[in-house]
């Protein structure tokens, strides 16, 4: 290239810096002049109204099932008893159902928050009766009420569901009352206010629409009977494991399925608490952190239940502790093979019918 070509060259380069510079000024300038000015509207009265109408719109639009085909697979609590997340709740969809395996406390919320069809809650699978799987329970029958749910709400699960629903009948007995007092006999009839508790053993136990669920036992001693839940769907399946060791009555069920949302407790987490507890002293927390590794499936026990049932996906719930930082969900992924989905509340799965595809969502 010529001195003067390289010169002339220096100069159109340049200027098209000086374009570029210009550009991003303006547009600086711009996102600060419409910044300052929703700033200025949102101070106003009816800048507040407009927001407020576009906002409720939105909520309520969300309400609103829109029509898939497939399976969708929602996590309304990806936490335990140790504080951080809501507690055990996947809510899964197929057709026009919903049904959720546990609610525990704080779901119900990120049910509502994430506009999940209340309205077509059919039934809540238990897989077991510890309190961080059935305390969201009375707030996901009102919820679902308000929101028009049909039917009485059916609770299913291992033996002793019966007197978990009597029990919490009784205890919102008071609150039906208030509730048509104040809002009408029609939008809230009390018979629908009141839950139905069935009683499952290991096997099918929901058929409809082409929905099959299946409930098997696991391993979660000394709580027994404790079950895991199977969903065939259009030729898709997703497996929730509920709390458990690793072992091969689900690895049976799950072998070949598409998802496996599995409980996992990392043991390094978990022993050094109990260490430092001991530590200090601390005999409450320490007996607690020493009890709980026995009944949970480990983080890199993880890996090799993926590999020996072929499942499509591997994901994780019930985190025992939930990951409440960078460092801890680096910890947990350093335990559980590549590709693992650490699931958070609202995370989404959608497994398309006539597809091997899984697409996964965070909020
Ligand atoms: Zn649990
Ligand atoms: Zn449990």
């Amino acid at each position: 290239m010529s001195p003067l070509n390289i010169v002339a060259t220096k100069f159109a380069g340049n200027g098209v810096g000086k374009v570029r510079r210009i550009a991003v000024a303006v547009v600086i300038g711009l996102s600060l002049v419409v910044g300052a000015a929703a700033f200025y509207v949102l101070g106003t009265r009816h800048g507040q109204d407009l927001a407020l109408e576009r906002a409720a719109a939105g909520i309520f639009a969300r309400g609103v099932p829109a029509e898939y085909d497939g399976l969708r697979v929602f996590v309304c609590g990806s936490g335990s008893p140790l504080p951080g997340r809501a507690q055990a709740c996947i809510a899964v969809t197929a057709g026009e159902s919903l049904y959720l395996v546990d609610s525990g406390a704080g779901s119900p919320a990120v049910m509502q928050l994430h506009g999940q069809p209340m309205a077509h809650l059919r039934a809540v699978l238990l897989t077991h009766l510890h309190t961080d799987h059935i305390t969201g329970i009375p707030d996901m029958n009102l919820a679902s009420g308000v929101m028009g749910r049909g039917d009485p709400l059916l609770i299913l699960g291992p033996a002793g569901v019966d007197r978990v629903v009597r029990g919490y009948n009784e205890v919102l007995a008071l609150d039906r009352g208030f509730r048509v007092a104040h809002h009408g006999i029609h939008l809230l009839a009390p018979e629908l206010g009141v839950m139905h508790a069935e009683t499952a053993e290991p096997g099918i136990v929901v058929e409809e629409n082409g929905l099959v669920i299946t409930a098997f036992a696991v391993n979660h001693e000394p709580i027994t009977p404790a079950y895991g839940y199977r969903f065939d769907y259009r030729g898709r399946s997703v497996v929730v494991s509920g709390d458990t060791v690793v072992t091969d009555n689900l690895e049976a069920q799950a072998r070949g399925a598409d998802l496996l949302l599995h409980d996992v407790l990392s043991m390094r987490i978990v022993g050094t608490m109990q260490a430092a507890a001991t530590a200090l002293g601390a005999y409450r927390p320490a007996k607690i952190f020493s009890d709980i590794p026995t009944y949970h499936a480990h983080a890199v026990e993880l890996g090799p239940v993926a590999e020996r049932t072929g499942v499509r996906m591997l994901a994780v719930y019930h985190f025992v502790p939930p990951p409440g930082n960078y460092l801890m969900e680096r910890i947990y992924r350093h335990d559980l093979p590549d590709g693992t989905v650490l699931t958070r509340d609202g995370t989404e799965f959608k497994l398309p019918a006539g597809s091997n595809a899984i697409h996964v969502a965070h909020p």
